[in-house]
């Protein structure tokens, strides 16, 4: 088992996970974050953090689609451990349904 980061986050990106993981396994995309599955001990600390309520166990039903991204992006994005400014618009995605098919970007952020 493990914690994965869905489509909530895409261009929310708030960070509030980053400063909580006790091993830090959050990696940081253009537009939202993910967990690195196979580094993650499931303490499950970061859920409650998120504001956009996008980090979730992978037992529940249909995150098949999330795991496989977190695992793809954590071996290609930069490890975060820092809380940054959150993007300016930030708020106005908030709770906006289905953001992956308009507005996943594979690139990498900054990193910490
Ligand atoms: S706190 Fe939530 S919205 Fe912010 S970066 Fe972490 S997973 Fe994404
Ligand atoms: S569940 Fe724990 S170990 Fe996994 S990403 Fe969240 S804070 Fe880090």
């Amino acid at each position: 088992m493990t914690y994965v980061v869905t489509d909530a986050c895409i261009r929310c990106k708030y960070m509030d996970c980053v400063e909580v993981c006790p091993v830090d396994c959050f990696y940081e995309g253009d537009n939202m974050l993910v967990i690195n599955p196979s580094e993650c001990i499931d303490c499950g600390v970061c859920e409650p953090e998120c504001p956009a309520e996008a980090i979730l166990p992978d037992t529940e039903s249909g995150l098949e689609q999330w795991l496989e991204l977190n695992n793809t992006f954590a071996a290609q994005w930069p490890n975060i451990t820092r809380k940054r400014e959150a993007p300016a618009d930030a708020d106005s995605w908030k709770g906006v349904e289905g953001k992956y098919d308009n507005h996943f970007s594979p690139d990498p952020g900054q990193g910490d």
